[in-house]
């Protein structure tokens, strides 16, 4: 009897992953990493691999790079389960989180200009806290061209995170930036907003990352708290550098991964997250055996401590 107790109140919810690409361009190895990281860490337990679209700043995304990202991950055998998210579907929840935050007094408009925060070693001093917010500010899209950003104060608040990679974060918003922009002059909802109502709506558990995201982890936690929903676990992974040490990005104009590399590509990433893969030629150059080894194999704890890995390093 105590037993079955004990099994009934210790079953944990099912485990729920993601991948979040922005369409900017094309994936390429850095993001392979990211995503390989996130899909073992979620198949090792059991759990589910969501795809979602971050596609909230359409000026910076090329026609088809959706498409093609969801093509390169079916050939590298990275397959979600249920549907595509797109995060140009979701205004609506985005809108009504915002809604939200401001019935609460928590946002006010900035007129502040990008330069005038680097003035202040891109820590937002405060200036524009006494505005206030009207309807017409709550109201997508738009009516002005460029309008305001808005804020959300986060006065001194701290925030605590336990990374299962890198360990114990301690962080106080108003040192490490301030109070932050949560709706752009685009009237676009702000990355942190979008991401922490998607997390909930999808009921996501584990948020397996680049370390390159850690410093959104706090103020993302922060919203998670002031809105009252549920908050992930965070694991945050090396990104892959090039040999001078700059990460690779599409900005960078990292090369776009060869969907007919598959194979080593896969297998690079894989020792590149400090798993030990038998010899290549025991897969048979097949993406899929490969999974299946990394994912009955899969060890979150040798995987590097460290903010980078040079892509030659393996
Ligand atoms: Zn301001």
């Amino acid at each position: 009897m105590v037993n079955d107790h004990l099994i009934t109140t210790q079953k944990t919810k099912q485990y729920i992953g993601r991948f979040a690409p922005s369409p900017s361009g094309p994936l390429h190895f850095g993001s392979l990493v990211a995503a390989l990281a996130s899909y073992l860490d979620a198949k090792a337990n059991n759990g589910q691999w969501l795809l979602r679209i971050e596609d909230l700043d359409p000026p910076r995304e090329p026609v088809g790079a959706a498409d093609n990202i969801i093509h390169q991950l079916e050939s590298l055998g990275l397959l979600w389960d249920g549907e595509v998210l797109f995060q140009s579907k979701r205004i609506e929840a985005y809108y009504s989180a915002l809604t939200e935050l401001a019935t609460e007094g928590l946002c006010f408009r900035c007129f502040c200009s990008r330069q005038d925060v680097r003035a202040t070693k891109n820590k937002y001093n405060g200036k524009c806290r006494a505005n206030g917010l009207s309807a017409r500010d709550l109201q997508y899209p738009i009516n002005e061209y460029p309008g305001t950003s808005i804020r959300i104060r986060t006065d001194s608040k701290t925030v605590s995170f336990e990374d299962t990679i890198l360990g114990s974060f301690r962080s106080q918003l108003s040192e490490s930036g301030g109070d932050f922009v949560i709706r752009r002059k685009d009237g676009m909802v702000a990355y942190q907003l979008a991401v922490v109502i998607d997390d909930a709506w999808q009921g996501v558990t584990n948020v397996v990352r680049g370390v390159d995201l850690l410093s959104s982890t706090p103020k993302q936690r922060y919203l998670q708290t002031v809105l009252g929903l549920a908050q992930p676990t965070y694991t945050h992974t090396p990104v892959v550098t090039d040999t001078n040490g700059t990460k690779l990005s599409k900005q960078t104009f990292a090369c776009a991964i060869d969907p007919a590399e598959a194979f080593p590509l896969l297998f690079r990433a894989l020792t590149m997250l400090g798993q030990s893969p038998p010899k290549q030629r025991v897969f048979s150059r097949s993406p899929r055996s490969l999974l299946r080894w990394a994912i009955d194999h899969w060890e979150l704890q040798s995987v590097p401590k460290l903010a980078k890995i040079a892509v030659d390093s393996t």
